[in-house]
């Protein structure tokens, strides 16, 4: 089964919308330049900047948020809805990042309920999991993983409207990366955990992204590995050259 890998820059609380549109701009004319590329390109910045950046790159590469609520409308203050994303002209969100987990306090129910909202409304959501440093030193990795999986990811996920992206909170912003060993062994699982809930045809068209320190120097080895079918590049996705070489080694 070929899956088409995905390269998503993940800005979080960064670039203000000068320096954000002319990034994305850039990404998007070496990638508009590239006859018949091998891989899809995505960049998610912050939600305010998110229609301006939209406007610019339209038709060349996919735009996304960093999250999205539950609920279509409603007295809910600070968040954006799914509607809202896609009215400027977004069509990815991710969902269930370690910091928001950490910093909002989101559980996996929390997630799937984002999850299930974005495909309702015709959308790709990019449902991140991934163990902390404590629960992999306590051997806990696939478990936690399994775990995600089967509380975060809805029940009518399909290879189109969501794509998965493994990024263990250890290896966040930190430098630090899993063997590519390490990395093949969680995908394959995490794949087996999602033809349990889903079936094995859904498993086998899932795009399974790695986040987790992706730079330049790493990205080759990592987008080989079988079930890697792409990465979810937070720092390294802010410098145009640094995430060109990385969407390069997909392409
Ligand atoms: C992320 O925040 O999703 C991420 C993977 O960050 P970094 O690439 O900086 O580790």
């Amino acid at each position: 089964m070929s899956r088409r890998p995905l390269v998503a820059g993940n800005w979080k609380m960064n670039m203000l919308k000068e320096n954000g549109t002319a990034l994305a701009a850039a990404i998007a004319e070496k990638y508009s330049a590239v006859k018949n590329p091998a891989c899809d390109v995505l960049v998610c910045p912050p939600a305010l900047i998110v229609s301006a950046v939209a406007d610019k790159v339209a038709n060349k590469i996919a735009v996304g948020t960093q999250d999205a609520h539950a609920l279509k409308s409603g007295a809910h203050t600070g968040d954006i809805s799914v509607e809202m994303i896609k009215d400027v002209g977004a069509t990815y969100a991710i969902v269930g990042h370690s910091e928001r987990r950490t910093d909002h306090f989101e559980k996996d129910a929390d997630v799937k309920a984002k999850a299930q909202a974005i495909i309702d409304n015709g959308l790709t959501a990019v449902i991140c999991i991934g163990e902390t440093e404590a629960q992999r030193d306590a051997g806990k990795t696939i478990e936690v993983c399994r775990t995600q999986i089967q509380g975060s990811v809805p029940e009518n996920a399909t290879a189109e409207n969501v794509v998965i992206a493994y990024e263990p909170v250890w290896a966040i912003g930190t430098g630090r990366t899993p063997t590519a060993d390490d990395v093949e062994q969680v995908h394959a699982a995490i794949r087996a955990e999602i033809a349990n809930k889903l079936g094995q045809k859904v498993a086998d068209g899932m795009r399974l992204l790695y986040g987790g320190s992706v730079k330049p120097s790493n990205a080759v080895e990592l987008m080989g590995l079988p079930d890697v079918d792409g990465a979810l590049v937070g720092g390294a996705s802010l410098k145009a050259d640094d995430f060109w070489a990385i969407i390069s080694a997909c392409l």
